[in-house]
């Protein structure tokens, strides 16, 4: 069994995520982070599963503390992707809490001998004593492309969306590529079309469950649009002054987008 990262002292003060199945504490009335110690907690929640420390906001400690099936309450548990409302703050907070809750549910036990694993105390890991094995918290890096060809932009309706919705092409980044190898194999997979001049433009954590977003701007080279079966719905090139419903502007999808539409519009 994984031990607590650190003692649990009931006078520990600071602001506290919540988690529990990948679910954050956040009821409706709650603006900021829950500004509280360490025996308050315990009188809402009980002990915990395990607590330890996120960073800091502002100027104060931040620390998860990770319970499990504490549902009586269902409206005040959100996902991380709500509070992505609060700002880029609270929600790379929120996103390094529930990824810190997965990876304890998930390597209590070690992948290469079986025995029970413990953390280490210097850094955020699992090991194992009997044969040596670690493990981090695993981060899957994917691309997001948006294609551009004139004042065109290409938008893609997975098979997981519904009718109306279009979003900018993604795909995870496979074993021994580059973001931009991916991007291209991404683009040609999904939709048959070669991809030139790709511009990076930044990233977002997305812990859903443990995403890495990076983007990347490119333009359009040749072929036509060709669907990848039980992938993507449909795709089409849209006039940026016509675009349908996309993700909002907080996701890095959504982000990309707006700035398409501002550099052709120029
Ligand atoms: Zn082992």
């Amino acid at each position: 069994m994984i031990s607590h990262s650190f003692a649990l002292q009931t006078e520990r003060r600071g602001y506290w995520l919540v988690v529990n199945r990948q679910q954050l504490y956040w009821p409706a009335e709650q603006t900021g982070l829950w500004l509280a110690t360490a025996g308050e907690l315990a009188q809402n929640f009980g002990e915990p599963e395990q607590s330890g420390d996120l960073g800091q906001w502002q100027g104060q400690p931040v620390f998860y503390w990770v319970v499990n099936d504490q549902r009586e309450d269902e409206y005040n548990w959100q996902s991380a992707r709500a509070l992505l409302a609060y700002g880029e703050d609270i929600f790379q907070l929120a996103a390094r809490a529930v990824q810190v809750a997965l990876f304890l549910q998930t390597h209590r036990y070690c992948g290469q001998c079986g025995s029970a694993m413990h953390l280490v105390s210097w850094e955020l890991a699992a090991l194992c004593s009997r044969c040596g094995h670690r493990c981090y918290p695993r981060i899957a890096p994917c691309v997001l492309i948006a294609v551009v060809k004139d004042d065109q932009l290409l938008l893609a309706r997975s098979t997981r969306h519904k009718a109306g919705f279009f979003s900018i092409l993604a795909g995870f980044v496979e074993s021994a590529e580059t973001l931009e190898q991916a991007a291209v194999r991404e683009v040609k997979e999904e939709v048959g079309i070669e991809i030139t001049d790709l511009q990076y433009v930044g990233s977002q954590p997305w812990p859903f469950p443990h995403s890495l977003m990076t983007g990347f701007i490119a333009r359009y080279q040749s072929g036509a649009i060709r669907c990848q079966p039980n992938e993507i719905e449909e795709a089409h090139w849209f006039d940026i002054r016509k675009l349908p419903d996309v993700p909002p502007i907080q996701t890095l999808s959504g982000r990309m987008i707006a700035q398409v539409v501002d550099e052709l519009s120029k």
